[in-house]
Order: structure tokens, then C-alpha cells, then sequence
């Protein structure tokens, strides 16, 4: 039996009608790696429901965070989305997961590549200091259908760059780059799915980056099933290792849903 412990809610945001977040307390004892996942859930009929959710918060904030979406009769999203302050939630105790940034050899720009609520690992990562240190970009795009779901743009472009004691590494270093696939948004270069930004090196080329080269950048996937595959063949043939669970490499990936 997965141990867990009960958290209470102390803060929820509804993005739009298919996504929400949520802020719960956090034990002290619970320590992670920024970018981990854990179990979370509800109690249901007397028995934990619990599913997947990487955690949003970086690991030396006092409470934790999560992104979800809300599936149309989702076992548990369908009741986790009409949590309010004060409920309880069940988290388990061991965060595990493979998009942390030990998992990489040392590059000099990395890709943060995520779809939907693959967002949430990032919003971890790009709040780590040490992350700015490692690297001399960090690159996060977030492909989404619609605009409405491009959460956290106020976090990643205003309270980030201003943080106190390390906002100025941020406004240096991270490049924020939405792409929203079904409606018209920004310019055609910002209406591209992930696997095309990459394949044409139309990122690159918007961003003002070198082509991409497995001696100088690293990726991190988070996001669809299709995205990953797709994402990965193209990295495969430009040369990227993949990392193992022994080795380090040049990316890696965590699966957060398979599409419909
Ligand atoms: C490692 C990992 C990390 C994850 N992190 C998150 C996270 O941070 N936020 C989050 O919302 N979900 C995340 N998920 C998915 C999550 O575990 C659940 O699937 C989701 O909460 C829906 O639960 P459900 O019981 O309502 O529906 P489920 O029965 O679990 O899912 C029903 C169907 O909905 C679709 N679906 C599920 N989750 C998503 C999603 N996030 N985006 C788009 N379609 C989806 C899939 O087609 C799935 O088959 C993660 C999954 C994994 C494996």
C-alpha cells in the first residue's frame, strides 16, 4: 500500500473550463527534486483514488502546487476540480520522476518542452536558481490548442523576472515561447505544433539561436503521447541520447497523458 499523507488546500485558480490549479500546505518532512510527480488524490466510497500529478511548486516553497486539467467524467479529475479551501487531499510521500535536471549531461542551452499541463514540472524547474547557473538559456515552450490555455504566463513573465534574489538571472536566461495550434495567435511562428518549431528550426531561427546541436543543448519533454514520440524521433536523428535510468544523456522525458 503507497503511504500518503492528508495536506489541506489552501488556495485554488480556475484558468479556464477545462483547466485549474491548486495550492496545498506541505509537510516539512516532504522533500522532492524540482520536477518530480507524485500520487495525489481523494478518498472515494472509503477507498484513495489517486493519479499522477507532477508538482508545480519549486521544492523550497512552503506549500505545493499542482496543474490539472479537468476530464469530462475523469474518475478523479471530475471531483478534484470542485475542491475549495480547507479540503483535504492525499499525496503520497515518495516524488519520483525522471525530468530532473541530474539526469542531463552538461549543455549549455536547455529546451523545456511541454504540452497542456506538461507545463507544470517546468513551473518547478524555472523557479530553481541552480537551474541558472547550469545553463546559459533556458527555453520554455508551451504548446496549448487554445490561448486560454497558456496558465501561468503571469508567473513566468512578470513574478519570475522580478524575483528578489534571482530575477535578474531570469530576464537574462529564460526565453518564454507560447504556441497555441487552433486559433490565430501572435504570428504564424507562435501557431506551430512543438515537432515542427524543432523539425524546421523555426525555433531557433525566431529565437536567434544556433541550429540545434548535441553538443550544446539539452531537452526536457513533458506533455502528450504524441509529442513525446513525435519530439524524440526528431531529437534521435539529430543525434540526442536519450537519458536512461544508468545513464545520463541529452534528454529525457515524462509522459503525463495519452491522448485520446
Ligand atoms: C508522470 C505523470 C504526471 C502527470 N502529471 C499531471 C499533471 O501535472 N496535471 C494533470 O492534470 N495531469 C497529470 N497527469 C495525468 C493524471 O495522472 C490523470 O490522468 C489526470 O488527472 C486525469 O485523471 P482522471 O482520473 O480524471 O482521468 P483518467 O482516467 O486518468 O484520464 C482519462 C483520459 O483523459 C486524458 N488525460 C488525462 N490527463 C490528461 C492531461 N493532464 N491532459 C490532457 N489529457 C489528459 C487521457 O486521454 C486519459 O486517458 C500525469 C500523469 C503522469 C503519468
Amino acid at each position: 500500500m503507497r503511504s500518503t499523507v492528508v495536506e489541506t488546500v489552501t488556495s485554488v485558480h480556475h484558468w479556464n473550463e477545462t483547466l485549474f490549479s491548486f495550492k496545498t500546505t506541505r509537510k516539512p518532512s516532504f522533500t522532492f527534486e524540482n520536477g518530480q510527480f507524485v500520487m495525489i488524490g481523494l478518498e472515494v466510497d472509503g477507498k484513495p483514488l489517486l493519479r499522477a500529478y507532477s508538482i508545480a511548486s519549486a521544492n523550497y516553497e512552503d506549500e505545493l502546487e499542482f496543474f490539472s486539467i479537468k476530464v469530462p467524467n475523469g474518475a478523479l479529475t471530475s471531483k478534484l476540480q470542485h475542491l475549495t479551501l480547507g479540503d483535504s487531499v492525499m499525496i503520497s510521500t515518495r516524488p519520483t520522476g525522471t525530468l530532473v535536471a541530474g539526469h542531463l549531461t552538461p549543455g549549455r542551452n536547455l529546451y523545456l518542452l511541454a504540452t497542456g499541463t506538461g507545463l507544470a514540472p517546468f513551473m518547478g524547474i524555472i523557479k530553481d536558481p541552480d537551474i541558472y547557473e547550469q545553463y546559459e538559456k533556458i527555453i520554455l515552450v508551451h504548446g496549448v490548442r487554445y490561448a486560454s490555455e497558456l496558465a501561468y504566463q503571469q508567473a513566468i513573465c512578470e513574478a519570475l523576472p522580478n524575483n528578489e534574489y534571482f530575477g535578474d538571472l531570469v530576464r537574462d536566461k529564460l526565453i518564454y515561447y507560447p504556441s497555441v495550434t487552433r486559433e490565430s495567435f501572435r504570428s504564424p511562428a507562435h501557431q506551430q505544433r512543438i515537432t515542427h518549431l524543432l523539425a524546421d528550426e523555426v525555433l531557433s531561427t525566431e529565437l536567434g539561436l544556433p541550429p540545434l546541436c548535441p553538443s550544446r543543448d539539452r531537452f526536457m519533454l513533458c506533455g502528450s503521447q504524441a509529442m513525446i514520440s513525435d519530439t524524440m524521433d526528431i531529437l534521435n536523428s539529430k543525434g540526442f541520447a536519450k537519458a536512461t535510468s544508468r545513464r545520463q544523456g541529452d534528454y529525457v522525458i515524462e509522459q503525463a497523458f495519452l491522448e485520446k
